[in-house]
């Protein structure tokens, strides 16, 4: 941890007006990324104004995957586009849900530490919420703290997110922390024109609320000229050189170059008195996104899962195909393949022209069959196939049926009286009752066995990786599986569970029961991704 600084945290706030998903996640770790570049410490906080303590009892047809952080916290997947831009590590500090807020205050009080006070939104609420905000900072470890704030301002559920930002910009001063609009200005194809109307409501619903933004960032389809530029700086009370202008691009890793034309960093810099003369070094992402968009081969991944209606809940598995097919000078082109889409009589001929197969993290048995024929069909025809977590444990059940002659084997998760259970509940989670917060979760050490796929792929013989499960491949079953030529190539050290299986004589045939697609990063991508594509590319 860095010493003590001169200076204090500067903390950065980022709301969003006119409608949701304009994209504050990736706008705030574009900012955090420049700031990076130029040397600073930065972190970036996501605020969530629904009432579920953690996304983690959400279903991702509600809000995408669940991200996990190394401490085990159960995230929004905002968090997982911070680290991908900046590769530091989050933790259960960097996500809050009203519902943590209440839950906090209503705990403080039933303790008896309001001291008979009438426990009230302002000032108990705002008050946990500006605490948690600071405790970021706190810590003299950054030099700055993001701080997004979820939902669209003019929601009744972001009122008190809304109300600790007046708060705390004004106890904290303008030189050490400002306001972030994101908004959109929309074109109307009839008239063939950019409108800002809704970008200056937007700007009075904070105004109405005590806040003036400092900067405006505005979603665009098209250039916005400079005349509409000088407009929404003079409806709006912001400088010129504040209006931001963000465009459409064709990836999301562009957006911190575009940013670094419009000086979105410069100006924060500025208005927060810190120095900005050295230029950001961002050459190694400029190295990733010259590859990333000048491929020279082409894969085709199936992602067989049963929520690809919503692309977002396989967002990381998604971003780890973008960085680690670039190491490989590689498109992976990602088809998703609905689980409940296969079965006996079509397996062959949806998968036959995919050069990999994943089979996707998941939990329940909507699907299941489909993700075993997938996991079947890789094994027989030599696919590379990766199984994550559930899909490792697809791949298990696929080898007992037709590998070792036990036709009934199962999850005890989808069967609960199957005779063979080659994957079943963890001994420690057999008392759990409550559902949030209880798997295995976050970062456990892993052993790997040598001259095996996975050793090849990390080269080092101790990992990290983190989880988020509860059943676990039976170990009474690991000796026939080795016999019959799966092995378990990853082993927990501290209590011996399996965590990686494979197939030794198949190109590349490997199931894990962690998440790697968690860890991969812009700069850091994952090594198992890495082989993977490499084995579906020859
Ligand atoms: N449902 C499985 C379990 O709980 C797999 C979980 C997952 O894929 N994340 O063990």
């Amino acid at each position: 941890m860095r010493q003590k600084m001169a200076k204090p945290t500067k903390y950065i706030f980022v709301t969003g007006g006119v409608t949701s998903s304009l994209g504050k996640g990736i706008i705030s770790a574009s900012l955090a990324k420049l700031l990076q570049a130029r040397g600073y410490h930065v972190t970036i906080q996501k605020l969530d104004p629904y009432i579920n303590v953690d996304p983690g009892t959400l279903n991702p047809y509600e809000h995408g995957e669940c991200y996990v952080t190394e401490d085990g916290a159960e995230t929004d997947l905002d968090l997982g586009h911070y680290e991908r831009f900046l590769g530091v590590p989050t933790s259960q500090a960097n996500n809050i849900t009203t519902g943590r807020i209440y839950q906090t205050v209503i705990d403080k009080e039933r303790r008896g530490d309001y001291l008979g006070k009438t426990v009230q939104v302002i000032p108990h609420i705002t008050d946990e919420i500006k605490r948690r905000i600071k405790l970021l900072g706190s810590r003299y470890k950054y030099d700055f703290v993001i701080t997004e704030i979820g939902g669209t301002v003019g929601d009744i559920e972001s009122l008190p997110y809304i109300e600790s930002v007046r708060q705390l910009k004004w106890e904290m001063g303008d030189t050490n922390s400002l306001v972030i609009h994101l908004t959109l200005v929309p074109f109307l194809a009839a008239s063939g024109e950019l409108k800002t109307k809704h970008t200056q409501h937007s700007v009075k619903v904070l105004l109405e609320n005590g806040i003036q933004p400092n900067i405006l960032v505005l979603r665009t389809e098209h250039e916005l000229g400079d005349e509409l530029r000088k407009k929404v700086a003079l409806f709006c009370n912001v400088d010129y050189s504040a209006v931001i202008q963000s465009i459409d691009v064709s990836t999301i890793y562009e957006v911190p170059i575009l940013m670094q034309k419009e000086k979105l960093d410069v100006t924060v810099l500025k208005k927060l008195g810190m120095s900005y003369e050295v230029q950001p070094d961002l050459s190694p992402w400029k190295k990733f996104l010259k590859r990333l968009q000048h491929p020279k081969c082409e894969v085709k991944i199936g992602l067989i899962g049963k929520y690809v209606e919503l692309p977002d809940a396989y967002i990381s598995i998604t971003e780890s195909f973008k960085h680690a097919g670039a190491v490989n000078n590689c498109h992976v082109n990602l088809i998703l393949i609905h689980s409940e889409d296969i079965d006996e009589s079509n397996y062959q001929n949806i998968l036959r022209d995919l050069n990999g197969i994943l089979v996707a993290p998941g939990f329940g048995d909507r699907g299941i069959e489909g993700k075993i024929l997938a996991a079947k069909y890789a094994r027989e025809n030599n696919t590379p196939f990766l199984g994550i977590c559930l899909g490792l444990q697809c791949a298990v059940i696929e080898f007992a049926r037709h590998k070792l002659g036990l036709k009934k084997a199962h999850s005890t998760e989808m069967e609960m009286k199957t005779p063979h259970p080659v994957i079943d509940l963890m001994e420690d989670q057999k008392a759990v009752t409550e559902k949030g917060g209880t798997m295995r979760l976050g970062s456990y050490s892993c052993l790997l066995k040598e001259s095996t796929k996975a050793y090849k792929a990390y080269g080092v013989k101790e990992i990290t990786e983190r989880h988020r499960h509860r059943y676990e491949f039976n170990d009474r079953y690991q000796k026939s599986f080795e016999k019959a030529g799966m092995i378990a190539s990853g082993i927990n050290p501290d209590n011996g569970l399996v965590e990686i299986m494979e197939i030794s004589s198949h190109k590349w045939y490997v199931g894990v029961q962690f998440h790697p697609e968690y860890r991969s990063n812009v700069l850091n991508p994952h090594p198992l991704f890495i082989d993977f594509i490499k084995a579906s590319i020859s």
